[in-house]
């Protein structure tokens, strides 16, 4: 619109000002947000793909809007990354999941906890005490959580990060690497790192019966991680073609839309057979 000239240009600024506007609102309301309870969990499983049975969930956060309805990561993850909010709300998520995840074992279910850690929550001085108090707290073993960090994060520092997951490992907390083969990844560093789980981004699987260079990528991160002697996800299943060329492929675990969207833990509970307490 700017080579317009005249009124035009100022359109554009209003829009750009309205923009902002727009964002320092949705800040404020997600600041009251947060202390309102207005945050959710869903739970998407993660199954095994020999036994067929749910081995794992997610925890994928979302936000009760009071007048927007319930708003997904994307609309709000990156603004809170931005302000810092984000400590604030991982802190949350990483307890609720925590608690949720307690409730499930104490039912005698043999169920991992997986938690999406942002570079913020991640590079916090106090991030290890935090998980240790958290799980104190809620008197969740340590072997029941997995905390998914993505390349970048854990190569922007990598001194800092090979420190923290030695400690991560010392404490039995295990650690996947998510989007695994988008971000800015080091063959080299993952040699190094104390890691548990490589998590094969959708991007790669959602066409993989149709994309042979696809197929191929994902194969080649299937063996990089059994060499490694590491678990393997893939992430973004939606049909049954999908799962048999990973299951051919030997990988572990499967999540995706075939199975399950991300769903509430009434859900998870039916899905687990558990009766919701009346
Ligand atoms: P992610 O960690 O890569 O999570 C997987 C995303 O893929 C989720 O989107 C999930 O709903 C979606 N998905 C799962 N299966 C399928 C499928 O079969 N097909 C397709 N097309 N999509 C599938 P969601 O819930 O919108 O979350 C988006 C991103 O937001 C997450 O990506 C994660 O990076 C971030 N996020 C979510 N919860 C949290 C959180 O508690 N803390 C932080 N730091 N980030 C979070
Ligand atoms: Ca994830
Ligand atoms: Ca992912
Ligand atoms: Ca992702």
């Amino acid at each position: 619109a700017k080579e317009l000239g005249g009124n035009s240009y100022y359109v554009y600024g209003d829009e750009i000002k309205s923009k902002g506007l727009e964002k320092m609102m949705l800040v404020s309301q997600l600041r009251q947000g947060i202390k309102n309870n207005e945050l959710v969990l869903h739970y998407q499983p993660q199954v095994d793909i020999l036994t067929g049975e749910i081995s794992g969930l997610e925890a994928l956060v979302r936000w009760q809007h009071p007048e927007l309805g319930l708003l997904y990561p994307d609309k709000f993850i990156p603004l809170a990354e931005e302000t810092g909010l984000i400590v604030q709300i991982g802190e949350w998520v990483l307890k609720e999941a925590c608690k949720q995840v307690k409730y499930w074992t104490d039912l005698d279910q043999n169920i991992m906890m997986s938690v999406n850690i942002s570079a913020r929550q991640f590079q916090r001085r106090d991030f290890i005490k935090e998980i240790i108090d958290i799980l104190n707290e809620v008197g969740l073993s340590s072997k029941n959580l997995t905390l998914e960090i993505t390349e970048t994060i854990a190569i922007s520092d990598i001194e800092h990060t090979l420190k923290i997951l030695d400690r991560l490992n010392v404490l039995g907390i295990a650690v996947a690497i998510d989007d695994f083969g988008t971000g800015y990844s080091s063959l080299n560093y993952l040699n190094q790192m104390s890691v548990n789980e490589l998590k094969i981004d959708k991007s790669f699987i959602w066409d993989i019966e149709k994309n042979n260079k696809n197929k191929m990528i994902s194969n080649t991160i299937i063996i990089l991680a059994k060499q490694l002697g590491l678990k393997v996800t893939a992430e973004g299943v939606e049909n049954e073609e999908q799962l048999n060329i990973l299951k051919e492929m030997k990988c572990d675990i499967a999540q995706g839309y075939h199975f399950s969207k991300p769903v509430p833990k009434e859900s998870i509970n039916e899905m687990l057979s558990i009766k919701s307490p009346i």
